[in-house]
């Protein structure tokens, strides 16, 4: 990977020998490890003791996750807050584990659209809650870095499944609960494009 990343700064019309850049090939393998490192990572291992039988079945809510995943169209980075409900029947997910799963899905190369949906279906298919929701805010870099759009713009992506999707009263709720920056939310089954302008 070294050997790539100093013929693209060459590539770039660089220097790579230059004194600040000679190290630059190493850091960047790291860097770049380390930010798709959720590739390797067990979502069994990840959840595993953290799966708790409870008498209760009221929304549970974590919300403003922090997340930072790279955009797989043009390897840059998108980052944001992440909001995630469910309603559990038998189960629930130890609450820490949330950011844990977020950063699990979020260390790849990504579109914010299936992101969003890999951590949805995840605590579907783990739990088997009555519903799960997930809302993804983010930052494109490749957009606002490029002027694509403006500067501040936040892509909204969300995954609704069971009771949030069927219920309007039970997804409202959840927006109410999370207060969106911003005002319409993309239903990402629905969606064919990007968050993320694919040019
Ligand atoms: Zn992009």
């Amino acid at each position: 990977m070294q050997a790539l990343i100093k013929q693209l700064l060459a590539e770039l019309g660089e220097d790579p020998t230059r004194e600040g850049l000679v190290n630059t090939p190493k850091r960047v393998e790291k860097a770049l490890k380390f930010l798709t490192s959720g590739y390797d990572a067990n979502i069994d291992e990840v959840l595993n003791g953290a799966l708790f039988t409870v008498d209760y079945n009221e929304m549970v809510i974590v919300k403003d996750v922090d997340f930072y995943s790279l955009c797989e169209h043009h390897l840059l980075p998108f980052f944001g807050k992440c909001h995630v409900a469910y309603i559990p029947t038998t189960k629930v997910i130890g609450l820490s584990k949330i950011p844990r799963l977020v950063d699990v899905f979020s260390r790849r190369l990504q579109v914010q659209e299936r992101l969003t949906n890999q951590i949805a279906n995840t605590i579907l298919d783990t739990i088997q809650p009555l519903g799960v929701a997930v809302v993804m805010e983010a930052t494109h870099l490749c957009m606002s870095m490029r002027g694509v759009e403006k500067q501040n713009s936040v892509a909204v992506t969300s995954a609704m499944l069971g009771t949030f999707r069927s219920n309007p009263k039970t997804r409202s709720e959840f927006l109410e609960l999370i207060k969106l920056r911003a005002t319409s939310v993309r239903e990402t089954s629905a969606s064919v494009d990007f968050a993320c302008i694919n040019d």
